[in-house]
């Protein structure tokens, strides 16, 4: 089977990455005709206000496949941006794909909702103004021929500025907090490129007929957007494409030094690319049972991140389950079992940290390598798009 699947370049890799995807691609290689790609426009659709450090990320993500077992004489590891077919293809899917089956994914429906919610909150400044607005008005020393046509007019103006300042920081961002909005969710993603970012995809996965594209639930309604797309496209202008299987796996849950989900931006994420000493900052450092005060209190293992670190790290059902047994009886220590949790992650991540280390010294075989494979990609995306010009007849 051809399996199709790409990452967008945010900085380095942690251990959430790799137990969410890498570890799973890497057995898709062995076992199935697989590309891997750099999804540098993908990163555009949301980031395109800062560029600066995108060829440093896309050097960190090739780094890190590589170091985690990415392996380009199995795959084809190549950069999106390096075949630019990818948005011939786009260009074209974009002129067969309604409107409304972009406006239903539940990504964009999310930005959507962050709108309603906001102009919910100029609602609320309205109410909030209009006596004083009135007052004011009121207080104006000649004669107003559109009172409320004036009123309304400057709550509207005002209101506006409000929940503007409200972004700007210069009002209360506990009311922001509680909307759950950010100005980056809404206004940077307003655009032509983020509605159409599933069509993107869609190309990105029929361009190399791909059968399989391995994810993560929330990406289902993108797959079955792709399928859609394929099989619009196929009905105008005669079979050209496969229609593509969602490949779901279930991965293990990697929870952040906090306990939320591990996230570079929840700053509580444990990377490959840490030095010893920030690994053991870090595990030093996490969140435990809060009710666990004191060395000889009992504890709730199945509540604290540490206790998923054993079960993750330690290779050894025994030992965890003694830490299990150990954690809830009081006999264990928090300090000590973060020790113990340092010392087993540490034989997981230090390998991969070395392999790290080693590439770096040589990076000009290492973008040779994605050279490499973005040639092998454009020679397959080549022959699809002479197939999709001669269908539609261009
Ligand atoms: S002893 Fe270990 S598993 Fe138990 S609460 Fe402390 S850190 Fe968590």
């Amino acid at each position: 089977m051809r399996i199709i699947s790409g990452m967008r370049p945010t900085g380095k890799l942690h251990l959430g990455h790799y137990f969410g995807v890498i570890r799973n691609w890497v057995k898709l290689q062995s076992e199935h005709d697989t590309l891997f790609f750099i999804a540098d426009w993908h990163a555009l659709t949301t980031s395109y206000k800062n560029t600066k450090s995108l060829k440093a990320h896309v050097r960190e993500l090739m780094v890190d496949w590589l170091a985690l077992g990415l392996d380009p004489s199995k795959s084809v590891l190549f950069v999106q941006s390096k075949v630019k077919e990818h948005a011939e293809l786009h260009l074209l899917f974009s002129m067969i794909t309604p409107k409304s089956w972009l406006e239903w994914n539940p990504t964009y429906k999310d930005m959507k909702y962050n709108l309603l919610k906001l102009q919910d909150l100029e609602l609320q400044f309205r109410g909030a103004l209009r006596d004083h607005v009135r007052e004011f008005l009121g207080s104006i020393p000649f004669k107003i021929e559109d009172f409320e046509r004036l009123e309304e007019h400057l709550l509207e103006s005002v209101s506006e500025a409000m929940v503007e300042a409200v972004f700007e920081g210069e009002i209360d961002r506990e009311i922001l907090k509680g909307l759950n909005v950010s100005k980056r969710d809404f206004y940077e993603t307003d655009t032509y490129g983020f509605l159409g970012y599933p069509v993107l995809q869609a190309a990105d996965i029929l361009i190399y007929k791909g059968e399989g594209v391995p994810v993560g639930e929330d990406q289902l309604p993108h797959i079955e957007l792709t399928r859609e797309i394929a099989r619009r496209f196929n009905y105008l202008y005669g079979e050209t494409f496969p229609e593509p299987k969602a490949l779901l796996t279930e991965t293990p849950k990697v929870p952040g030094t906090d306990g939320r989900k591990m996230s570079k931006s929840y700053n509580n994420a444990i990377f490959f690319a840490d030095s010893p000493q920030e690994v053991q900052q870090k595990i030093m450092k996490m969140f435990t049972d809060p009710q666990k005060l004191r060395k000889n209190d009992p504890g709730r293992p199945e509540i604290c991140p540490v206790f998923a670190y054993h079960k993750l790290f330690s290779g050894d059902q025994e030992a965890t389950a003694q830490v299990k047994e150990d954690c809830s009886s009081g006999k264990l220590g928090c300090v000590e079992c973060k020790r113990m949790v340092f010392t087993n992650l540490e034989v997981f991540i230090s390998p991969f940290r070395e392999q790290r280390e080693s590439l770096l010294k040589n990076t000009s075989a290492l973008e040779d390598i994605f050279e490499e494979g973005s040639k092998r990609a454009r020679e397959i995306a080549v022959q699809t798009m002479e197939q999709v010009r001669e269908a539609i007849g261009i």
